[in-house]
C-alpha cells in the first residue's frame, strides 16, 4: 500500500517548484498577505515557506497530510472547482510520502503555535506546543529520498531554484496584495522582495526588471455570460518596448498560474505587427472564467489549461489587444 501512495504521490509532485507551487496556493488560500520562502540545494534538501494566513487549528493537524483531507469542498458546487484548482487534498499528502514534512501553525485563537511531523500521510507523534505567530510555516526536507528516480530526473540545484525564483516572481506579480520573498538558505541578502503594498509596475520591475517594466498598457475586458468569462485583465507592454529576451507569458485563470500555448501564440501574433523584429512582448493576464469550463481532464501537475469557448476568448482578447496597440501608434 506504502509503495502505491509512494508511487500515486510521485505522479502529483515531480519537482520542488511544483511542491511550492501547491503550498503557496494554500497560503493563499489561507488569506496571507506575506510569503516567505527559504530554499537549500534548489529545493530538494530543503523547501520552507512561511505564511501569515488562518493557521491550521490542533484538532486538524492529526489528519492533516492524510489523502483528500481538505476544508475547501464544503458545497457540493465545489466540486466543479476541481477543474480549475485541481485534486482537493492530495498536495500534502503528497509531499509527505516522499518528503519529510514539518508543520508549525497557529491560528488567532490559539494561545501557542502546534508543531507536528509527518510521514508517509501520518503524523509521527501528538502535536507539540512551541512559540510562533499567527499563520503556518511548512518545512519539507529531502524531497524525492524514497524515490531515485525522481530525484535523478531534476535539473541541477540552481537550475530548480531558477524555477522556484520565476514561480514565485510570477505568483507576486499576480497576487497585488500580497508580500513575497525568497532566499536561499545561509544567505542573508533576499533574492527576491516584494513588498505588500508595492503597486503592479513596481512587482514587475522586481521581478522581470526596469525595461519590462515601463510604458505597461492596461488589458481589460468585461464579464461575457455567453463565453462563461467574468473577466480578463492584465498589463502587457507598449509597441515602443525593446525587449529582446524572451518571458513566457504569466497567464492565471481563477487566480492559478498555468500556461495556455494557443492563448500565447495568438497575442505573440498581434505583437508582431507593432514590435519591432527581434523584440519579445511582456504579457501578464488574469482570466475568471466560470470553473465549469475549465477542463477537468487536465492533471493537476500540467500547467497547461484548455476551457470552453477558448477560441472565441482568444479572438476577442486578440481584438481588444490590437485596439489598444493600434491606438498607441498613432
Ligand atoms: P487542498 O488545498 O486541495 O485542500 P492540500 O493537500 O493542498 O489540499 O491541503 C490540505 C489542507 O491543509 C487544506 O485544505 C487546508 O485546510 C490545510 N492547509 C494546508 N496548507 C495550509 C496553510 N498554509 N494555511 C492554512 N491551512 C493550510
Ligand atoms: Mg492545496
Amino acid at each position: 500500500e506504502s509503495v502505491v501512495n509512494k508511487i500515486a504521490a510521485g505522479e502529483i509532485i515531480i519537482s520542488p517548484v511544483n511542491a511550492l507551487k501547491e503550498m503557496m496556493e494554500n497560503s493563499i488560500d489561507a488569506g496571507a498577505t506575506s510569503l516567505d520562502v527559504l530554499v537549500r540545494d534548489g529545493g530538494i534538501k530543503l523547501l520552507q515557506i512561511s505564511d501569515n494566513g488562518s493557521g491550521i487549528s490542533k484538532e486538524d493537524l492529526p489528519i492533516l497530510c492524510e489523502r483528500f483531507t481538505t476544508s475547501k469542498l464544503s458545497k457540493f458546487e465545489d466540486l466543479e472547482s476541481i477543474a480549475t484548482y485541481g485534486f482537493r487534498g492530495e498536495a500534502l499528502a503528497s509531499i509527505s510520502h516522499i518528503a519529510r514534512v514539518t508543520i508549525t501553525t497557529k491560528t488567532a485563537a490559539d494561545r501557542c503555535a502546534w508543531k507536528a511531523s509527518y510521514s508517509d500521510g501520518k503524523m509521527l507523534e501528538p502535536p507539540k506546543a512551541v512559540a510562533g505567530k499567527d499563520g503556518t510555516v511548512i518545512l519539507v526536507e529531502d524531497l524525492f529520498y524514497n524515490m531515485p528516480s525522481r530525484l535523478q530526473a531534476l535539473r541541477s540545484p540552481s537550475e530548480e531554484y531558477g524555477k522556484i525564483l520565476d514561480v514565485i516572481g510570477r505568483y507576486s506579480i499576480h497576487s497585488k496584495s500580497i508580500g513575497f520573498s525568497c532566499k536561499k538558505f545561509g544567505d542573508s541578502q533576499f533574492a527576491l522582495t516584494v513588498k505588500m503594498d508595492s503597486t503592479d509596475e513596481d512587482r514587475i520591475r522586481t521581478v522581470f526588471g526596469n525595461s519590462v517594466s515601463k510604458n505597461l498598457l492596461d488589458i481589460a475586458l468585461d464579464a461575457d455570460t455567453e463565453l462563461n468569462i467574468m473577466s480578463v485583465k492584465g498589463k502587457v507592454s507598449n509597441p515602443d518596448f525593446n525587449c529582446k529576451r524572451s518571458i513566457p507569458p504569466v497567464f492565471f485563470i481563477n487566480n492559478r498560474l498555468v500556461s495556455c500555448n494557443p492563448l500565447a501564440r495568438a497575442l505573440r501574433q498581434v505583437y508582431s505587427n507593432y514590435l519591432p523584429k527581434g523584440n519579445k512582448p511582456f504579457i501578464h493576464l488574469s482570466i475568471m472564467i466560470d470553473p465549469k469550463s475549465v477542463d477537468v481532464n487536465v492533471h493537476p501537475t500540467k500547467r497547461e489549461v484548455r476551457f470552453l469557448h477558448q477560441d472565441q476568448i482568444i479572438e476577442k482578447i486578440n481584438s481588444q489587444l490590437n485596439e489598444n496597440l493600434s491606438h498607441i501608434d498613432t
